[in-house]
């Protein structure tokens, strides 16, 4: 990182801290050669990959839109942003190395982070993208899962 009055790049980390929305961390920065001081941002690397659908179709991989759907899942839930946040941060770490998944293998990723934080986000998230069609499905999946 460059020190933006003097362009020596040997610099000193005098302060971090996350920011707000937990999504980048800011550090305060002193230049070792000028004494001056700044500011860097540092975010999470976005992730860019394919999806495919069923049917062989293709898609863009999209954040607001994956987010939307676990959203959906703890609705009334009394979750905290926070723990969704951590969610998405889980299954994106599992994205981020990759060009190409099937949408199947995110719905796994998914379930899979739910499965751990709150049983009814799980089974909501399971019954729209197993495409439960009655109430004898959701019973069998609960035993299948829960064995209840
Ligand atoms: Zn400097």
């Amino acid at each position: 990182m460059y020190c933006p009055t003097c362009w020596n790049t040997d610099t000193k980390v005098l302060d971090s801290r996350i920011t707000e929305d937990g999504k980048s961390i800011k550090r305060r920065r002193e230049c070792l050669n000028c004494s001056n001081r700044f500011n860097t941002f540092e975010k999470y690397e976005k992730v860019s990959l394919m999806i495919e659908k069923t049917l062989g179709k293709m898609e863009e991989y999209n954040e607001e839109k994956l987010y939307g759907s676990i959203l959906k899942a703890f609705n009334k839930r009394w979750v905290s942003v926070k723990i969704i946040d951590n969610v998405m941060f889980h299954i994106e770490q599992k994205l981020v190395n990759k060009r190409k998944i099937t949408s199947r293998e995110i719905w796994e990723y998914v379930l899979e982070e739910l499965k751990k934080i709150d049983e009814v986000a799980y089974i909501r998230y399971a019954s729209v993208y197993y495409d439960f069609q009655n109430g004898n499905d959701y019973v069998a999946f609960i035993k299948k899962e829960f064995g209840k």
